[in-house]
C-alpha cells in the first residue's frame, strides 16, 4: 500500500487538475470513520458528498453488492436482468412513479428529466416550447446542458454556447417565475428541494407550492432535481413528500446506490411514457451491482429509518443553531449548512485536523453525515464542530 505522500504525489502528477482537493488522502472505513494511510481516523460528516448512505463498507451493502458481482456484473441495456427491474418496482410503488430511467451520474439524470421535458413539450404543446425555468443559484451538474440549467454565471465562463432554452427565476420570487412563464415558451420548471451547491439553501414551502400551481395555470412540467436530496437524505425518502405534492418528473443519483454510480429519472402520470424507444439510453444504465446496491439502500430506509434521519438532524439543529460562533443551521434532514463566524474554509480545515471530515458549500460549512451515523459518533462530531467554530470565531 502506499502512503499518503506518494498518492498525494501521483495523483498530483496524472490527474486532471480539476478538484481543489484537501490535504488528504483516505484509503479504508467502517461504517462513519475513515482512515488514511497512516491509521488517522476521521469521523465521515459528508459521505462523499451525500453517497455514502449506509457509511463505508455497510456489511448488509457489501453483501448485497458482491452477491451480485458474483453472478451477473454487466448485461447492457439489450437484455432484461431483475436488479434493475425490482429496483424500478421499488422507486415507483415507494413514490408513486410510474416508470424509471436509470443512468450513472446526476447529470445525467438531469439530462434525461430535460429531454423528456422537451419532448413531452412537443408532444402536447409544439416544439417551440423548449424553454426551461431553473432557479438563481441552483447546481444540476457540468454537462453543456446541464450546466446551462445551472443558475450561475461562475459554471458559464468560458464554456459558452451552452444549450440554449434556460431561463433563471429567483427562488422564492414566484412573480419571477411567472414572469418566465409568460414571456417564454416553456416546457418546464426545474428545482432541488434544497439548493445544495448553493449554500445548502430550502426552498420555502409557499413558493415550492405557488411553482404547482404557476405549472398548472401555464401547462408545463415540474421537475424535482432530487440528485442530493434524495434516498433519505431529506429526513423523507424524497423530499417532494415534505411539500405533500409530487413532481411530474424526479431525478436523481448520489445517494441511490450507496457508493456506486446510479442515476435514475422518475417518471410520474404526465410523463410516464414520453420517452420511447430508441430515444434515450445509456451503457451502464441499471447495472445490475450498481442496482443492486441501490435495491439494498432503499431497502433499509424504513419508516423507522427516516425517522431516525428527523431525529439526528434535529439533535444537530439543536445543539449548533445557538452555539458561540455560530450564526445559523439551514437545511433538512442531514443536509445541514452552518454559517459560521469564522470563514467556513478555516473552520474546515481545522475539523479536519481534529478527525472530523465537513466539506463547503458557498460560504457555509455542510453536514452531510451518513444518514445510519452512530448517535456517539454524531456527539463527538458535533462538539468538535462546536469548539472549533467557537475558537476561531474569537481569533
Ligand atoms: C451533485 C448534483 C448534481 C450532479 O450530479 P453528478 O453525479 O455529479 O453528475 C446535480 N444536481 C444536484 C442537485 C446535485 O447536488
Amino acid at each position: 500500500m502506499m502512503n499518503s505522500i506518494d498518492i498525494k504525489q501521483k495523483d498530483k502528477e496524472y490527474v486532471a487538475a480539476t478538484y481543489a482537493r484537501f490535504d488528504l488522502a483516505l484509503t479504508h472505513g467502517e461504517g462513519s470513520y475513515l482512515y488514511d494511510a497512516e491509521g488517522k481516523r476521521y469521523i465521515d460528516m459528508s459521505s462523499g458528498i451525500a453517497v455514502n448512505t449506509l457509511g463505508t463498507a455497510d456489511p448488509g451493502w457489501v453483501r448485497a453488492v458482491t452477491e451480485q458481482l458474483s453472478r451477473l456484473s454487466h448485461t447492457s441495456n439489450l437484455y432484461y436482468s431483475e436488479p434493475g427491474a425490482l429496483l424500478a418496482e421499488q422507486l415507483c410503488t415507494r413514490t408513486g412513479a410510474r416508470s424509471v430511467f436509470f443512468s450513472n451520474s446526476g447529470a445525467e439524470a438531469n439530462e434525461c428529466a430535460i429531454k423528456c421535458a422537451r419532448l413531452w413539450a412537443a408532444k402536447n404543446k409544439g416544439s417551440e416550447y423548449f424553454g426551461i425555468i431553473t432557479l438563481k443559484n441552483s447546481f444540476h451538474g457540468r454537462t453543456v446542458t446541464t450546466l446551462a440549467a445551472t443558475g450561475q454565471e461562475v459554471f458559464h465562463t468560458d464554456f459558452t454556447p451552452l444549450t440554449e432554452g434556460f431561463y433563471y427565476a429567483e427562488a422564492g420570487n414566484l412573480a419571477s417565475v411567472e414572469e418566465l412563464l409568460k414571456g417564454k415558451k416553456c416546457a418546464a420548471v426545474m428545482m432541488e428541494p434544497v439548493q445544495g451547491e448553493g449554500g445548502v439553501v430550502p426552498l420555502s414551502r409557499e413558493f415550492v407550492l405557488g411553482v404547482f400551481e404557476l405549472a398548472e395555470k401555464y401547462n408545463v412540467l415540474v421537475i424535482f432535481d432530487e440528485v442530493q436530496t434524495g434516498n433519505g437524505r431529506s429526513g423523507y425518502l424524497y423530499a417532494y413528500e415534505a411539500f405533500g405534492k409530487a413532481p411530474d418528473i424526479l431525478s436523481t443519483a448520489k445517494g441511490l446506490g450507496g457508493g456506486l454510480p446510479i442515476g435514475a429519472t422518475l417518471f410520474f402520470e404526465k410523463t410516464h411514457g414520453t420517452l420511447g424507444a430508441g430515444q434515450h439510453g445509456s451503457t451502464f444504465g441499471a447495472n445490475p451491482v450498481a442496482a443492486a446496491g441501490a435495491l439494498h439502500v432503499l431497502s433499509r430506509l424504513d419508516g423507522e429509518f427516516l425517522a431516525s434521519v428527523r431525529e439526528k438532524s434535529e439533535y444537530i439543529i439543536s445543539a449548533l443553531s445557538d452555539a458561540a460562533g455560530i450564526v445559523s443551521v439551514s437545511g433538512m434532514g442531514l443536509m445541514l449548512g452552518i454559517e459560521t463566524v469564522a470563514d467556513a474554509g478555516a473552520v474546515i480545515s481545522e475539523c479536519m485536523r481534529r478527525g472530523v471530515l465537513v466539506i463547503k458549500a458557498k460560504t457555509k460549512v455542510r453536514l452531510l453525515p451518513p444518514l445510519n451515523i452512530p448517535t456517539e459518533a454524531l456527539r463527538e462530531a458535533v462538539e468538535v464542530i462546536k469548539s472549533v467554530a467557537a475558537e476561531l470565531a474569537n481569533k
